[in-house]
């Protein structure tokens, strides 16, 4: 089996209000046909369907205050409750505390030493390793993770030779922003067969998005549809090149607060826990058994709750 990660940054499931939440503002029709035609909210998880499995995790992980990004994106790249190890949740860039978890061993370091391979699937622009490397830059939970398992980044070459993706998908990015007028660009579509077809070079891959908990901070419902009408497409082409028989896609987040735009601060809702693949994929993974053990069926007993479940979840499902 081989496994991508969709790393959603700032994806609560909210309620159903048109006024604060864009997911229920929004038509996303291929997640929503993933969904037997619900919305991603609050109230239609969990939910598991033909192709997928919809999971309420828990990101508050009993710890009070608000969940940030440097703790819940370790905790997933762990499996330790480390907002409960240093009393806090902390973000959005590692400190020292939470930066020694990560460097102590995280997926990527424990796949490497498994012989799996691996890859962040984002590319990187010249002014991101400029920065890092004049100290300016500190690594964000992720990268660091990728970084410490020996791991590179890849980084403008490896963008332009097809090798990853833009961090908005299609590359509008490189274009304007980034200041590279001769950058590849995808429709949403074609970006998402791009991400099948890399993911399908590696066990396991992961890409991270970020503009989900840029869109939550500024408080921009049109952007936030725009981002994820987009993203419904990227998710369609993805799904279209995807073998359920030999993989499995997960999508998660490290906290809320794009689901309600009615504060500019991450929020203590359950987030997203959305799994695509064959039945016995997801059923195994939810009930945290290798899948070569026995399928319990659909929701099992044993189900995944919150953040600090994924982890090792990940790794049975890539040594099934
Ligand atoms: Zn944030």
């Amino acid at each position: 089996m081989r496994v991508l990660f969709i790393f959603l940054d700032g994806v609560g499931l909210g309620v159903d209000d048109p006024n604060i939440n864009p997911f229920a503002r929004l038509e996303m029709p291929f997640l929503q046909s993933l969904l037997g035609g619900n919305k991603l909210l609050a109230k239609s998880a969990p939910y598991v369907g033909e192709r997928a499995t919809l999971l309420p995790l828990d990101a508050a992980l009993g710890v009070k205050g608000l969940p940030q990004s440097a703790t819940g994106q370790a905790v997933l790249l762990t499996g330790i409750n480390i907002p409960q190890e240093i009393g806090e949740h902390y973000g959005p860039k590692p400190n020292p505390a939470v930066a020694k978890f990560l460097l102590n061993g995280n997926l990527f370091s424990q796949l490497i030493k498994q012989n799996k391979t691996a890859a962040l699937l984002n590319a990187y622009p010249p002014r991101y390793f400029d920065g890092v490397d004049s100290g300016k830059r500190l690594y964000s939970a992720i990268p660091l993770a990728v970084t410490s398992a020996g791991l590179r980044l890849f980084d403008k070459d490896d963008y332009y030779a097809g090798r990853a993706l833009s961090a908005d998908f299609i590359g509008d990015g490189w274009r304007g922003m980034l200041g590279f007028p001769d950058a590849p660009v995808y429709e949403p579509r074609e970006a998402g067969n791009k991400l099948a077809e890399l993911a399908k070079q590696y066990d396991f891959s992961f890409f991270e998005y970020w503009a989900s908990d840029y869109a939550g901070h500024k408080q921009d419902m049109n952007w936030a549809i725009e981002q994820f009408k987009k993203f419904d497409d990227v998710l369609s082409g993805l799904c279209d090149q995807w073998d359920d028989k030999n993989g499995l896609i997960l999508i998660t987040s490290d906290h809320g607060n794009m689901e309600d735009l009615s504060t500019r601060r991450h929020t203590d809702a359950k987030v997203l826990g959305l799994l695509i693949g064959s039945v016995e994929a997801r059923a195994a993974f939810v009930s945290g058994l290798p899948s070569r053990t026995g399928v319990p069926p659909l929701l099992a007993t044993r189900t995944v709750n919150d953040l600090t479940g994924i982890y090792q979840r990940i790794l049975n499902t890539l040594s099934a």
